[in-house]
């Protein structure tokens, strides 16, 4: 895994994680019992203005955590992908923020990291458009992120359903930017409203002049789209005060928070 995923899927290799092959196993044996004892949940990571210093958003995180060992979310949305489950995952994802929505306070935005693959069926718009309902959350106030990497298999029926998504007032956002081989293009025909910068350009913004050079190129990208912008990952105060220089007030990172289970949210409050 960590040769296909690049440096930051290190953190993985730890005892208490499953691997990527006892993932599959899982997977095809144990999905509906994990559903069932509600071992398949979201985390929620606050998302920081530090113009106004207050959480204006959350990005919702899919954890599974069977017999107390954690499967990655990466590992097992890709998985689910493969093997035609991942509207399982995702029916029960939508029904876990439908029940849940509310502890999240009245104005925050809520995030969920969507794979193309996962859109091309009907299905996908089916369940979001149940979810809005069910939930009485305001479609302005849900965010669709797709990994800039992913963007690069979206054949045209995603691009029509990004579209339809867009009327419901859904807003779309680009995830992991800088890491897919941009094809710029990308954000002219399609109707973005957030760049992410990805983690490994936040990562020592303070110390190497040429992440500072693209960081800064993706900002200005961002502005003069008519964009927001968003770091990602940031845990020094020096890294946020470089991205605050330059005109970057959105974060989300350590430094701030680690995803929190709903119980820890409301504990914080
Ligand atoms: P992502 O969407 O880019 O999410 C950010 C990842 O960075 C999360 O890892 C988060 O826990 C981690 N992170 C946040 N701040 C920091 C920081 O300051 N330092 C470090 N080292 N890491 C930080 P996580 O939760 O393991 O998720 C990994 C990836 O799995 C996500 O990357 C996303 O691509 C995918 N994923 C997660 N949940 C879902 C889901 O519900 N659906 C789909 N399709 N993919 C998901
Ligand atoms: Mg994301
Ligand atoms: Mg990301
Ligand atoms: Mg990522």
């Amino acid at each position: 895994i960590s040769k296909q995923k690049g440096r930051g899927r290190i953190e993985y290799f730890r005892e208490d994680l499953f691997s990527a092959i006892e993932a599959r196993t899982l997977l095809s044996t144990k999905l509906e019992e994990s559903i069932r004892n509600g071992e398949l949940y979201y985390c929620f990571q606050p998302i920081i203005d530090t113009d106004t210093a207050r959480t204006v958003g959350y990005e919702a995180l899919a954890r599974w955590c069977h017999n107390g060992q954690q499967v990655p979310p990466d590992v097992f949305m890709s998985l689910a992908e493969e093997s035609g489950r991942i509207h399982v995952i995702q029916d029960h994802l939508f029904d876990f923020l439908a029940a849940n929505v509310a502890k999240l306070g009245e104005d925050a935005y809520l995030a969920i990291n969507i794979s193309p693959s996962q859109m091309v069926a009907e299905t996908f718009y089916r369940s979001l458009q149940r979810f809005l309902a069910e939930s009485g959350f305001a479609a302005e106030r849900l965010e669709l992120e797709l990994t800039e990497r992913s963007l690069l298999l979206v054949g045209d029926e995603v691009v029509v359903l990004l579209e339809r998504i867009k009327a419901l007032g859904v807003k779309l956002s680009i995830d992991d930017f800088g890491t897919g081989y941009s094809c710029l293009s990308y954000l002219k025909d399609l109707p973005f409203d957030k760049l992410k910068i990805d983690r490994s350009f936040v990562m020592n913004i303070d110390n190497d002049p040429k992440n500072l050079a693209i960081v800064m190129t993706i900002i200005n990208l961002a502005k003069n789209l008519g964009m927001s912008v968003l770091a990602e990952g940031v845990e020094k105060e020096g890294q946020a005060n470089v991205l605050k220089r330059m005109g970057c007030h959105l974060f989300q990172g350590y430094l701030y928070s680690k995803p929190l289970t709903l119980s820890q949210l409301t504990e914080a409050y």
